[in-house]
Parts: structure tokens; C-alpha cells; sequence
């Protein structure tokens, strides 16, 4: 958004693709900032976008809510959710107005687990509503392209499950990589273990989520760890895209 518009035009006359960071305002137990995963997939689009010569678009700072098996919850003070009709909506107005200009490939990169569905939708919708054949949206989340393969040498003490990182030890990596400033090591510990049932409960009973916010122990959690994955997903995000775009029946890298 540094940009001006004759610059934007110019760029998208010119097929490049843009990006659009979605995050959320939720609780990341006691270290971790609320915006945890806006900051997240903002850092990561303006790496991808530097090396797919991508425009950053402003992100969306809230998202979908914040489900119990997830994100802890939305028992949390400062946990702040959209209701799932709100992001669809806004998504399907952001797609429809970057088409409207010309943009043609346009990338959602997810901070945050729980937008998935919802982005989805919304960009279904605003592809209908232009109905431009040859509008691509691509919706990825970092996690993604983060194989448990991965998460097992970079963490040899052992990682616990995608299922229990929510302020774990994965984004606590990140964190320490983009921004150390912004995290409370001192108050890292460790959590009392619960275990939640299989299905939803509304609204989340106490005693479901660990208190402290994080669903794992975030201790574990390292710098260096954080830039590995960090130039692991930058990669590997930038492969999935140049493959979803050049080659759309093939499938992106699964998380496992
Ligand atoms: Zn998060
Ligand atoms: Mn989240």
C-alpha cells in the first residue's frame, strides 16, 4: 500500500499476483501478542511477495472464531471473532474489487486455522460475482506446507501435534525469528494438560483448554528454529504457488 495508484495499475497490468494476509485477534497464552497470526502471515506474504515480485495487500487483523481445539477458545479476554458470514463477506468483496481492477492471481495467506472454511466460501462467492474465467485464487495457509516430517528435526525433543500448536512451540519459533521483542520467554511455562472432547461444545466449558492459553508447552521453542522454518515455508509456498499457477490440476504440498 506504499504504493500509488498509477503504481498499483501498472503493476497489475503487468499479471502480477497479489497477496492477502488474514490473521486474527485472539489469544496466544501468556507470551505470545494478540495479533500472533496477522504478524505471522504478514511477515511471510512480503517474503513471498518479494519473490514473486507480488503486491502486499493491508491484512485482515480479525478473523473466524476461535475454536476451542484450535485457538483456546473464545473464553479469552482480547480474543475478538468475526462471525463466519462477516469474513465470507468480506473476502467476496475484496476478491470482486481486486478483479474489478484487473488482478487475475490473487493468493489469501492464512495466519489463522479457523479462517480456512470461511475464506474459501468467500472466494467461491467472488469469483461467481465477477465471472472472470481466468481468475485464480489460491487459499493457503503456512502450516500447509509444514510436514510433522519437518516439526521432528527441528524439534528433536519431540513436538506435540499440529492439534495442540496454538502458542506452542511452532509459533513461538516464529515469533522469536520475526519479532523477539514481542515475546515474554520469562513467562513461558508449562501448561496443565487437558484433554478436550472429539466435538464442540458451546460454549467452551472451563477445564477444556489449558488455562494458560497455549494448548502445548511452548518451552522448546527457539530462534533458530523459527528462521528455519521460516525459509522452509517462504520456499516451499513459493513452490506451491508457482505450481498451483502454472499447473492447476496439480495438487499443493499437504500437511501430513
Ligand atoms: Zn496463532
Ligand atoms: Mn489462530
Amino acid at each position: 500500500v506504499d504504493l500509488t495508484w498509477p503504481e498499483y495499475a501498472a503493476r497489475v497490468a503487468d499479471s502480477c499476483p497479489v497477496l492477502l494476509p488474514i490473521g486474527a485477534l485472539e489469544q496466544h497464552g501468556q507470551h505470545l501478542p494478540l495479533d500472533t497470526d496477522t504478524m505471522i502471515a504478514v511477515r511471510l506474504a512480503e517474503r513471498v511477495a518479494g519473490d514473486l515480485g507480488g503486491i502486499v495487500l493491508p491484512p485482515l487483523v480479525y478473523g473466524a472464531r476461535s475454536l476451542a481445539r484450535s485457538g483456546g477458545g473464545d473464553h479469552f479476554p482480547g480474543t475478538v471473532n468475526l462471525d463466519g458470514s462477516t469474513l465470507i463477506a468480506l473476502v467476496r468483496d475484496i476478491v470482486r474489487e481486486q478483479a474489478r481492477h484487473g488482478v487475475r492471481t490473487l493468493i489469501a495467506l492464512l495466519g489463522h486455522g479457523e479462517n480456512d472454511p470461511f475464506v474459501i466460501e468467500g472466494a467461491v462467492l467472488g469469483q461467481r460475482d465477477v465471472a472472470v474465467a481466468d481468475l485464480r485464487i489460491l487459499v493457503l495457509g503456512w502450516w500447509h506446507v509444514v510436514k510433522s516430517e519437518d516439526l521432528e528435526d527441528l524439534f528433536p525433543d519431540g513436538f506435540p501435534g499440529w492439534d495442540l500448536e496454538h502458542a506452542a512451540r511452532v509459533e513461538t519459533s516464529l515469533m522469536l525469528a520475526l519479532a523477539p521483542e514481542r515475546v515474554h520467554c520469562e513467562r513461558m511455562s508449562a501448561v496443565d494438560p487437558v484433554t478436550p472432547p472429539p466435538y464442540s461444545v458451546l460454549p467452551t466449558p472451563q477445564g477444556t483448554v489449558p488455562v494458560q492459553g497455549s494448548l502445548a508447552d511452548p518451552r522448546g521453542a527457539n530462534e533458530e528454529a523459527g528462521h528455519a522454518l521460516i525459509a522452509l515455508i517462504r520456499t516451499r509456498l513459493v513452490d506451491a504457488i508457482r505450481q498451483a499457477l502454472t499447473d492447476p490440476g496439480s495438487e499443493i504440498v499437504a500437511s501430513t
